[in-house]
């Protein structure tokens, strides 16, 4: 009694889908003609690599570096001592400019900071990272400044756009 209920529905559904592709095929006044973009292949050469599989690093651009993360792209590095300044307070008179006595300290020269003898004033050193070029070596594309055509998956070849890969296409007539 089940089965039979089942096997009823089967058929129901068979018949569905067959009315389904009739009317499909008479909706569709097109005449089918073979693909000559893809020269019946289905497959096109990669417009967007052309047919190389290899396209611009998306990470990089295309340059093969990128902005040094440890610096900024500075190629800097702040100094610890002196937090970037190049200068540090004057220790021997603490500041002020002067020693005890009034008279002008020598060790700063008055200025109650000296040069910062770490950095050499400079504020800082080259990065360890770049070597102070503010930019490093892209990993994703090692340099090269190539990636993997995303396009098509470094395959060189992708399915054809006017055929989709069906090696044949559905003309319109003319009425
Ligand atoms: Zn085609
Ligand atoms: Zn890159
Ligand atoms: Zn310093
Ligand atoms: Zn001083
Ligand atoms: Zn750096
Ligand atoms: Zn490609």
């Amino acid at each position: 009694m089940i089965t039979k209920g089942i096997k009823k529905l089967n058929t129901f559904k068979l018949g569905y889908v067959s009315l389904l592709m009739c009317f499909i095929l008479i909706s569709c006044s097109g005449k089918r003609v073979d693909c000559d973009t893809c020269d019946r292949s289905g497959r096109i050469t990669c417009p967007q690599c052309m047919g190389e599989g290899q396209a611009k690093c998306i990470y990089c651009g295309g340059e093969g570096r990128i902005d040094c993360a440890s610096c900024d792209g500075r190629g800097r590095e702040h100094c610890d001592w002196c937090a970037g300044d190049g200068q540090m307070d004057c220790r021997k008179c603490n500041t002020s400019g002067k020693t005890a006595g009034g008279q002008p300290c020598k060790t700063c020269e008055g200025t109650g900071s000296r040069r910062c003898n770490i950095c050499s004033g400079s504020g800082g050193d080259a990065c360890k990272t770049c070597r102070g070029a503010g930019k490093k070596s892209c990993e994703d594309c090692e340099g090269g400044g190539m990636g993997t055509c995303s396009t098509c998956d470094g395959e060189r070849s992708i399915r054809c756009i006017r055929c989709n890969g069906n090696r044949f296409y559905f003309e319109r007539e003319t009425p």
